[in-house]
């Protein structure tokens, strides 16, 4: 039975969309532009409504929110593990797979802490797109006269 004029009903149909449209991507969308794609298919659906929902099912571990510096507002459908590289031009993630094993945190005594919980690696790096603007920059400042 369904009824989408009921409130419950339509929260639902409204986050299966979401996640849905979440899990065909691994671009690790900002919570704006998943609701630029969701509201292609729910056009009433309002982005306070998309990040709602977004927390809702980051807390009930459908998907994750990406907790790298500066990416806290990207979220991840992908849950088997895995780490992410970010191009340092434009801000571009992708996943790593399989993980590079995190160095034990049992052995790691720091003055102040009584416990380590867990580490997580990181990358940087340079997307192809980036490295082919950086290099035709390159070139045109090495020969500056030429075409
Ligand atoms: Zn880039
Ligand atoms: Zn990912």
């Amino acid at each position: 039975m369904s009824d989408l004029h009921h409130p419950q009903t339509r929260m639902t149909q409204q986050r299966s969309v979401i996640l849905e449209e979440l899990r065909k991507l691994d671009t690790h969308p900002t919570a704006d532009e998943l609701y630029q794609i969701v509201r292609l298919r729910l056009p009433r659906i309002s982005l306070g409504t998309v990040y709602r929902n977004l927390v809702f099912l980051t807390e009930s571990g459908q998907i994750m929110r990406l907790e790298s510096a500066g990416n806290t507002n990207r979220f991840d459908a992908n849950m088997q593990p895995h780490q992410h590289v970010r191009c340092v031009c434009c801000g571009a993630i992708a996943d790593i797979f399989p993980p590079v094993m995190a160095p034990e945190t049992d052995r790691i005594h720091v003055p102040g802490f009584a416990r380590i919980l867990q580490s997580r690696i990181e990358y940087d790096g340079l997307c192809e797109k980036c490295a082919a603007a950086k290099a035709s920059e390159e070139a045109a400042a090495y020969y500056p006269n030429s075409a």
